[in-house]
């Protein structure tokens, strides 16, 4: 590979979700980001695109049109892009499978208003594109809401999935963080709080100060320095563990392959991890 095409693998700018999978994985980052190996989303993931969609669309109403009805009559006009969406289509679901997504699907939008009422809610901005420099680093946000309450400005980011258990809800609070950081270099003014509405579930909340924003601003930092090198040198490191079974591009790694091979000797592997039907170990 010549300099000038391991210079192009190095990416515009660097977003949450891609900073946090290069520190689960350089070869997995790779897969996704350099080769651009299809990962199609699955159920769950198309169930949060259906339920944000229909979310943005109806924080978007004046506040007294945000009822159920409304969230209602949203999912009824985007409802066909869904469908017909290729990704949901390669599914290949059955008419039940089908009718089961519409209900998680609903139970989701309408999981907001265990959370908060949607009328009193002082919307300011929804689907934010932030592009900014956050430490040196050309950062890449979308960012769900940013509401306003009183004279504070809170980041709010819907979750369609489950609330993680306390030891990985790490990486989540740093992603909200960091929409906060990139927020405050593109208006110039530091929100105080960062919420993950986990939807039909509960709200996570974190106060916004110079002090919560360094850890997440270094290691950004730190991905990016890491990253670099990686791209620049075309050498991306594996992490094996536990998650090789969930990985898609685990065809495509030799230690993947054999960390999965290892946890199936040990019986440390989930029956349903797609890797043991890729793999053909089932
Ligand atoms: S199989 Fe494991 S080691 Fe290989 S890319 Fe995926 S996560 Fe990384």
């Amino acid at each position: 590979m010549s300099d000038n095409q391991t210079l192009e693998n190095i990416p515009p700018y660097l977003s949450p979700s891609s900073s946090s999978l290069f520190e689960q994985c350089a070869m997995k980052w790779k897969f996704s980001y350099v080769d651009r190996l299809p990962d199609p989303p699955g159920e769950s993931a198309l169930l949060g695109t259906f339920a944000h969609e229909v979310l943005e669309f109806l924080l978007q109403e004046t506040p007294h049109n945000r009822t159920k009805e409304k969230a209602r009559e949203l999912a009824r006009v985007i409802w066909p892009k869904i469908e017909n969406d290729t990704d949901f289509l390669a599914l290949s679901l059955d008419e039940d499978e089908v009718r089961n997504f519409k209900w998680k699907s609903w139970n989701a939008i309408e999981g907001l208003w265990k959370l908060e009422e949607p009328s009193e809610v002082e919307v300011q901005d929804t689907e934010r594109d932030v592009r900014v420099v956050l430490e040196g680093v050309p950062f890449r946000g979308v960012v769900d809401r940013v509401d306003k309450e009183g004279q504070s400005v809170i980041v709010a980011d819907y979750k369609s999935g489950k609330v993680p258990q306390k030891r990985y809800a790490g990486d989540k609070i740093r992603q909200v963080l960091l929409y906060a950081a990139a927020i405050r270099e593109a208006d110039g003014e530091l929100p105080s709080k960062a919420r993950l509405l986990f939807l039909g579930q509960e709200t996570i909340e974190t106060e916004v100060t110079e002090e919560a924003l360094e850890e997440p601003l270094q290691r950004l930092k730190n991905t990016w320095k890491q990253l670099n090198v990686a791209c620049t040198s075309n050498m991306f490191s594996t992490t094996t563990g536990p998650l090789c079974a969930w990985c898609p591009f685990v065809t495509h790694c030799p230690d993947g392959e054999e960390q999965v091979r290892q946890l199936v000797r040990n019986k440390r592997v989930r029956h349903d991890a797609p890797a043991l039907e890729a793999l053909s170990l089932i």
